[in-house]
């Protein structure tokens, strides 16, 4: 077990809060205005990048959790 339904949760809000801050972004900044539609700046592919860490990390600390709860439960 490495991703429970609280981490979908968790990830769910950050994914909504991600697509809302690129949709505000994209309105401001010039960069992307630049790149066309299709097309982002860096940054924004730097918050991208950060949230899928983010999920690949909430996934091992889960992984982590339940293994120790494991052994607690063994011993
Ligand atoms: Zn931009």
């Amino acid at each position: 077990m490495t991703w429970t339904p609280a981490d979908r949760a968790e990830a769910d809000v950050l994914a909504y809060v991600l697509l809302r801050e690129i949709a505000k972004h994209r309105e401001r900044c010039a960069d992307c205005a630049v790149a066309g539609s299709a097309i982002y700046c860096r940054r924004v592919d730097r918050a991208i990048r950060e949230a899928l860490e983010w999920a690949q990390l909430r996934a091992l600390l889960t992984r982590a959790t339940w293994l120790a709860r494991e052994e607690e439960t063994a011993a």
